[in-house]
């Protein structure tokens, strides 16, 4: 069984982190999304929400697995039986800030390969960053996110914990 992990902040998944997963499913048995977080960067949703919005988000999609995880992604690919990284590529920036973290990798774990895949055009310029300037303000971002997902819900959820 072929199995590929998707890692990322996904604060929150968008429809080009949806793209790209739609890409990678063609391509592998199964596909772990994995929200990669660490204590001291705490982030816009709590990873436990990121995770949930995910759900929601591939929620009719098969062969998908989500989870978190804290430290290495090479060390969670291993514990997962993942042998490809996938990474999505938007820019030139993207491609050389990914080549790096792919040599790294590599160098640590040399049976672990990572996988570009290119943005659709039409989602080549939506970032969580995006997303999150435009909830900060106030702004409806329903048009950068999978339908699925009741952003609004997650927002107050978000507040009650704060
Ligand atoms: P990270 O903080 O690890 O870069 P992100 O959640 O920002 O996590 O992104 C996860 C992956 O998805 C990265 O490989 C990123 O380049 C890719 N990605 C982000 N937005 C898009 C998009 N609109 N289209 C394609 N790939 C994307």
């Amino acid at each position: 069984m072929k199995i590929a992990l998707f890692p990322g902040s996904f604060d929150p998944f968008t429809l080009g982190h949806l793209d790209i997963l739609r890409s990678a499913l063609t391509m592998f048995d199964k596909v772990i999304v994995a929200v990669g977080y660490n204590s001291a960067k705490s982030g816009f949703f709590r990873p436990d929400l990121r995770v949930r919005i995910i759900q929601d988000a591939v929620a009719g999609l098969e062969n998908v697995e989500v989870c978190s995880y804290r430290g290495l992604t090479v060390d969670i690919c291993k514990e997962k039986g993942a042998s490809c990284i996938i990474r999505g590529l938007r820019t030139t920036t993207d491609f050389e800030m990914e080549s790096v973290i792919a040599q790294a990798n590599r160098t640590m774990a040399p049976d672990i390969q990572s996988l570009f895949i290119p943005a659709g055009h039409e989602y080549s310029f939506i970032s969580s960053t995006v997303v999150r300037d435009v909830l900060n303000n106030g702004g409806s971002a329903k048009c950068f996110l999978p339908k699925n997902v009741d952003i609004d819900k997650y927002l107050q959820l978000r507040k009650e914990e704060e």
